[in-house]
């Protein structure tokens, strides 16, 4: 079973959302196990601090690395060995193809930050993997921490029927972004399903999502059509 630990002051933000839909269907069938940790279960003095001054002075406070570092040993002993990360904006950026790792690992242990942030000797010590869920500020991390299980989890085999397919998904293998999609009524206030889709021609509606899905990653993400060139060209030429 795929095992998301999440370190928390706020272990009743979890699953939240994730109980729901795909995911908490997953839950249900145990194809994942969400376990929130309570971090403040780990404070040691009569107030059951967490937290502390930043040393150098300056505005808000800082998680300690001894209350964290002991609810990361708690985490980490129980089951197999899984890699560990802290949600931060400093981290690398969450993308399709970390998910797609960390989704084929055993789970993971996902440290979650209030206030300022977590002191850092304990983000060194324990060699924690930096990761942001964007170029924007939360004010903690478990809304960042959601967001990666939900997109681990619906990658888990069993998650996904036939229906949600991931094969075609944006952030795919080609890195082009996906295609328009169309449903009934054909007619709405005067936009029209495009001819080909209801032409029954697989291959022309084939071609056709291709030719979108190509025009869309052009025009809004010209890094991503750049991946995608590179990747065509190197496939042309491994074909020889
Ligand atoms: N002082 C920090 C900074 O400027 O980088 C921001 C701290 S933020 C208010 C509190 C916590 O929210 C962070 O420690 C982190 O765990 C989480 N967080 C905020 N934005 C995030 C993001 N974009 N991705 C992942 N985690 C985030």
């Amino acid at each position: 079973m795929w095992h998301a630990s999440i370190l928390t002051l706020f272990p009743e933000m979890f699953p939240g959302p994730l109980g729901l839909s795909l995911a908490g269907k997953a839950l249900r069938d145990k194809i994942w196990r969400c376990d929130a940790r309570d971090i403040r279960a780990h404070a040691t003095d009569r107030h059951r601090s967490v937290d502390d001054t930043p040393c150098g002075g300056g505005a808000g406070m800082v998680m300690r690395p001894d209350v964290v570092d002991a609810a990361m040993d708690a985490a980490l002993t129980e089951g197999v060995p899984r890699p560990a990360l802290f949600l931060t904006p400093r981290g690398r950026l969450l993308d399709q193809a970390l998910v797609r790792e960390l989704s084929a690992g055993p789970g993971v242990v996902l440290l979650c930050g209030r206030f300022e942030g977590v002191d850092q000797r304990v983000i060194e010590a324990r060699g924690l993997r930096e990761v942001s869920i964007g170029d924007y500020v939360l004010s903690g991390g478990e809304v960042a921490a959601l967001a990666l299980l939900d997109a681990c989890v619906r990658l888990l085999p069993g998650v996904m029927g036939a229906a949600e397919s991931a094969e075609e998904e944006s952030h795919g293998a080609s890195a082009l972004l996906e295609y328009p999609h169309y449903t009934r009524p054909v007619e709405w206030q005067g936009r029209s399903v495009p001819p080909v889709l209801l032409s029954g021609h697989h291959a022309e509606v084939a071609r056709w999502r291709r030719a979108e899905a190509e025009k869309i990653t052009r025009e809004r993400r010209p890094d991503l059509w750049a991946r995608h060139t590179g990747t065509e060209t190197s496939a042309r030429a491994i074909a020889g």
